[in-house]
């Protein structure tokens, strides 16, 4: 994810992203995990849920993977419905997509089917 948008992010959750892990996945993305983050803060904030740390965001076969602890049943269940949600949404522009294979696997709408995503952003440094 571009630096400036993991920095919206880190800025947004800043419980959850403590640990400034690194947003290993696309800007497509963006959306998702504001509104995966701001509900698993809402559970925590409003219903009395576990502060959930995450300590791994990135793309792994296509799908978003979010390691996170500790979570409640609802918690774990948001994050289940993110990772599934990203298998139809285009990690390079947001739209709606589909994982593709078989020897690299993406998640990409059609005008992006073959563009590749560099996941080497370092963190923005801790402010
Ligand atoms: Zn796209």
């Amino acid at each position: 994810m571009s630096p400036e948008l993991t920095t919206q992010l880190y800025e947004r959750y800043p419980l959850i992203l403590a640990r400034r892990p690194r947003l290993g996945c696309g800007d497509g993305w963006f959306d998702l995990l504001d509104t995966l983050c701001w509900s698993l803060q809402n559970e925590t904030t409003h219903n009395g849920g576990p502060q959930v740390i995450a300590s791994e965001i990135r793309e792994k076969i296509g799908g978003l993977r979010f390691g996170a602890g500790p979570a409640n049943e609802y918690q774990r269940g948001m994050i289940q419905m993110a990772e599934a949600t990203s298998s139809r949404i285009c990690e390079v522009c947001g739209d709606r997509g589909k994982t593709i294979g078989p020897e690299w696997f993406r998640t990409r709408c059609e005008a992006h089917a073959h563009s590749e995503i560099h996941h080497d952003h370092a963190s923005p440094g801790l402010s």
